[in-house]
């Protein structure tokens, strides 16, 4: 019998955990287990992959790894598992250096039943050659002529339409010549085509085996039951011992001068950059890595810091997207830079660079802003709050690339002993001035010219094209019948009825009744819902405003305010001060806009004002929410036109990244006043309002008529009622509250705002390689008795039509169907997709085979399943206060939570059927792409230019 051996163990008070660190000797497999009291169960099993080519061998092996094993030779495990499970979390990435298959989940029938699909998925895949040819990539023959297809290739095509992956890929591949981070991980969609189906055989056995693994689990369990299983099941049959893969290191020891391409709009003279960064030791090293972040704090940490206001009022360019520490290589990398500039500002934004490092070599920083860096990792080391996934598997996750690169298992999770010695360390006079100036003498040193390349798309298209004709000139009848032979086979696999039985799973009948309980609501009559939540010593403020009653013509307004207060001055203070003033008072500070519609379907608007610290400062939270609120500044002429002006060029340069969300938002908005208003706020229309307003403030009086708007805006948002949320642990809320005063709340006038209820048939244009399609129909909220129906229907449309008409057969990266109750609609959705119309076929054939396709119980209650799952997402402390709170300003109380979830755990096939037929209908279908290119057939959907949205490019004077 194989057997861990307990290393280590260190208790961390704050988080209420133990750490073991355990080795497996025979294999030298290791296991970190996080002993802790908390309701969630999470375990990853990590892989150093560290390619030398860019052909994208890891990611594409990491599909392929949930695509089929040894004890689940199903098509799907993965996907399949994700509807027989009640997960709140599971995935798989692909890093440069690294592979992680995380999941979490509440219910211990289900950590084993995941723990054992895991392991198998990982260490025994069957690596299908049919598998291969569907997720990396194949030819195929379309008209006679020959293509690329493939699952990975199209996500890659994806991910090449963000100018900063180019960046990206520029700079590492520069600055670690030689190493596994000078390639891209992911895959050049131009170099997917070079991986042969053997060398990907190859690369699993040697990077997949139980000496490379990194073991990691959390939860109320010992961690000897789950040492077992992974004996069991792996270790017995995998023997052997090699010496973990660790990613080599860069010899780059001299400064470096480089150009680099980027994707650019066509208009593109004032779109140069100019980029610089260094190598500063490994990040295993943790004096090392917070020494680069503290460096960062220092430069660009708030407004006030040197570097960063050097940059912001140069009055040319702004601050590049790429800047400070980045600690994703065995390397510390550090970057600086400017973009949005034209070729005669290069040199000038170079000496600007180099003179703002060279005087704060002098001068320093404020202490008060190291402080305030240190404060941070305080209050990271309590933070309970995960995003989308439970806390302890994003601490779990955060922590495994130090341990695979060979450093100290322990401090990855206990900031404690690094803590002491930073504060020992800032205490030092010139201490801050020593690590500028280490930087200026650093001779690895990458300078870049980044240079805007308006016809990257078209190259690389090109380059495909070329070299797909001479492939095809040179292939034989026999090469050619090959190719129509594997796509038969593979398409005969596709149409096969997938047999998800042999999979364990989680059944209707295992789950809870009742929702899932959230924080109650306090009865009160001051404005004041105070919260006592196990935020582990963290407090929060959210100071909101119902501004429901505001006009439509309001809209754009209030997004453009909440997105310039935070950048502005309060009070006596400038921008600078008052930005280093609230980093130096409280951790985490927001101004936002938060639509929602009520049960009657009204649509009803916050500006909401929230701040959050650590329970020793209470009374900065309260000084910095009171002064924002209360003394605002709107007198700042150049800083709100350089503001400005970055939102308008950050669109302008992420339009085909943010082309899949404005083509949700244009297909829904039509529908639902809850996304009218967000695409009034986000979508196209908003940038058309950026570039007229851009214009207007052109001239002094238009200038003045655009502050006097804000200043206005700003009058009438504090007269709307108020009310204040207070969360915190034990007492802690409520002693907050008494530092704060508000109007108590009458009911505010709740607006129907207008919907058009004219369908959109729209295609959103922006030069990249892919798709987005969308179509929207309107739906009921929860409380409506189809409610249910549709949320079951949602998953049965993604997981027995979508998945595979989109993602296997049309290569998409994603099919998906979303009932959004809270918005009022049900969507589906393509992501990545090289189709279009095809995709708008089959989003009408699935709606056509759900009425009459037969399907089995067990399909009935995945869908089920996952349904609820949804429903119990868990959320961390403050995060289900938010949620309570909402569904109490929609006025959605316990009974219709219950009568929904009871509604979904009944959900028959003829609900299902009958609620489809009632809402999906043809005629009331709304549609809009993000589309990628003009040349397509367009399946009739009328062109919107989103470049043209943001008007002509303004020319720089400077
Ligand atoms: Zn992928």
């Amino acid at each position: 019998m194989t057997l861990f051996e307990k290393l280590r163990s260190h208790d961390i008070a704050e988080l209420r955990t133990t750490v073991e660190e355990y080795v497996e000797p025979s294999s030298g497999a290791r296991h970190i287990h996080l002993l802790t009291d908390q309701a969630d169960l999470a375990f990853l099993v990590a892989f150093p992959t560290v390619p030398h080519n860019s052909d994208g061998r890891a990611h594409i092996l990491e599909h392929l790894a949930l695509s089929g094993s040894q004890r689940y030779p199903v098509r799907n495990p993965f996907f399949s598992m994700m509807r027989r499970s009640t997960a709140s979390f599971m995935n798989a990435m692909t890093y440069a250096d690294r592979t992680v298959y995380p999941f979490a989940t509440t219910d211990r029938n289900d950590f084993f039943n995941l723990l054992d699909v895991y392991l198998d998925a990982t260490f025994f895949p069957t690596l299908d050659y049919l598998n291969f040819l569907q997720e990396g990539w194949r030819y195929t023959l379309e008209d006679g002529k020959l293509r690329y297809q493939g699952v990975v290739l199209n996500e890659m095509k994806g991910a090449f339409t963000n100018p900063l992956q180019a960046l990206y890929n520029g700079i590492t591949a520069q600055l670690l010549a030689g190493t596994t981070y000078a390639v891209v991980s992911g895959g050049d969609p131009l170099d997917i085509p070079a991986l042969g189906y053997q060398a990907l055989k190859d690369f699993h056995a040697s990077h997949y085996h139980p000496s490379q693994a990194l073991f990691m689990t959390a939860g109320a369990m010992p961690a000897a039951q789950v040492q077992q299983r992974i004996a069991e099941r792996v270790l017995a049959q995998l023997p052997g011992n090699a010496p973990r893969r660790l990613p080599q290191l860069s010899t780059v020891a001299s400064p470096r001068q480089h150009t680099i391409r980027v994707p650019a709009q066509a208009d593109s003279a004032s779109e140069h950059g100019v980029q610089s960064a260094w190598i500063l030791g490994e990040s295993a090293d943790l004096t090392a890595l917070h020494h680069a972040h503290l460096l960062q704090a220092g430069l660009l940490g708030d407004a006030a810091a040197p570097l960063r206001k050097a940059l912001e009022s140069a009055g040319y360019g702004r601050p590049a997207r790429i800047i400070g520490m980045d600690a994703n290589a065995r390397q510390i990398l550090f970057h600086l830079g400017m973009e949005g500039l034209t070729h005669e500002q290069l040199d000038d934004a170079r000496a600007l660079l180099q003179q703002t490092l060279e005087a704060v070599a002098q001068t320093g920083v404020p202490e008060a802003a190291l402080q305030a860096a240190l404060r941070d990792i305080v209050y990271q080391q309590r933070d309970t709050s995960g995003g989308r996934m439970p806390n302890i598997l994003s601490r779990m996750l955060n922590a495994v690339p130090a341990v695979l690169r060979d450093g100290d298992a322990i401090d990855a999770f206990d900031s404690a002993a690094i803590l002491a010695q930073l504060r020992r360390d800032i205490a030092r006079p010139g201490f801050f001035q020593g690590l500028v100036r280490a930087l200026l003498g650093n001779p690895a040193r990458l300078d870049a010219h980044v240079l805007p390349d308006p016809d990257y798309f078209k190259d690389r298209a090109a380059t495909e094209e070329q070299r797909l004709a001479t492939i095809q000139a040179g292939m034989t009848p026999a090469q050619i019948e090959r190719i129509g032979a594997d796509n038969r086979a593979l398409e005969e696999l596709q149409r096969a009825p997938a047999d998800a039985t042999l999979l364990p799973r989680i059944r209707p009948a295992d789950l809870d009744r009742q929702p899932k309980a959230l924080p109650a609501v306090p009865e009160t009559r001051d404005g004041k819902y105070v919260f006592s939540i196990a935020s582990n010593g963290i407090s929060s403020a959210r100071m909101q405003f119902d501004i429901s009653a505001m006009d439509e013509a309001d809209w754009p307004w209030l997004k453009l305010y909440a997105s310039l207060r935070d950048g502005l001055g309060v009070a006596n203070m400038s921008f600078g001060q008052a930005g280093a003033w609230r980093r130096s008072q409280v951790a985490q500070f927001d101004i936002g806009v938060q639509p929602l519609l009520d049960s009657a379907g009204a649509l009803r608007l916050s500006m909401n004002f929230y701040a959050s610290a650590l329970r020793e400062d209470h009374a900065q939270i309260a000084a910095v929410l009171d002064t924002y609120v209360g003394q605002p500044r709107f007198d700042e002429q150049a800083r709100i036109r350089f503001l400005v002006e970055l939102m308008l060029r950050q669109r302008r340069s992420s339009l085909a990244q943010e082309g899949d969300r404005q083509a949700h938002l244009a297909a829904s908005a039509p529908l639902s006043p809850l996304r009218a208003f967000e695409d009034a706020s986000e979508g196209a229309a908003y940038s058309t309002f950026l570039a007229h307003l851009q214009a207007q403030m052109a001239t002094e009086e238009g200038y003045q008529a655009v502050i006097d708007r804000l200043a206005s805006l700003h009058e009438s948002l504090v007269q709307c009622p108020a009310t204040v949320l207070l969360a915190g642990s034990g007492d802690d809320a409520q002693a907050l509250a008494a530092l704060f005063k508000v109007t108590p709340a009458q009911d505010a006038p709740a607006r129907h705002s207008t919907i058009s209820g004219k369908r959109a048939a729209l295609a959103l244009y922006a030069p990249s390689q892919v798709n987005h399609c969308h179509i929207a129909w309107k739906a009921p909220d929860m409380q409506h008795t189809d409610a249910p129906a549709l949320a079951v229907a949602a998953e049965l449309f993604q997981h027995q039509f979508l998945h595979q008409a989109l993602r296997e057969r049309g290569g998409a990266y994603g099919g998906s169907a979303s009932y959004a109750e809270g918005a009022g609609t049900f969507t589906m959705q393509s992501y990545r997709d090289p189709r279009l119309g095809a995709t708008y076929a089959d989003f009408a054939e699935a709606v056509e085979r759900m009425l009459d396709r037969p399907f089995t119980q067990e399909q009935l209650e995945e869908a089920i399943v996952s349904a609820i799952k949804k429903l119990d997402h868990p959320a961390a402390p403050f995060a289900a206060v938010l949620a309570a709170w909402l569904l109490h300003q929609r006025g959605i109380g316990t009974a219709a939570r219950q009568q929904f979830r009871s509604g979904v755990l009944a959900c028959t096939i003829d609900d299902v059927r009958q609620a489809v037929a009632r809402w999906l209908t043809d005629a009331s279908a709304s549609r809009a792409a993000s589309v990628g290119n003009l040349a397509q057939d367009l399946a009739g959907l009328d062109v919107l230019d989103l470049a043209a949205s943001l008007g002509a490019e303004v020319q720089h004077s400077a």
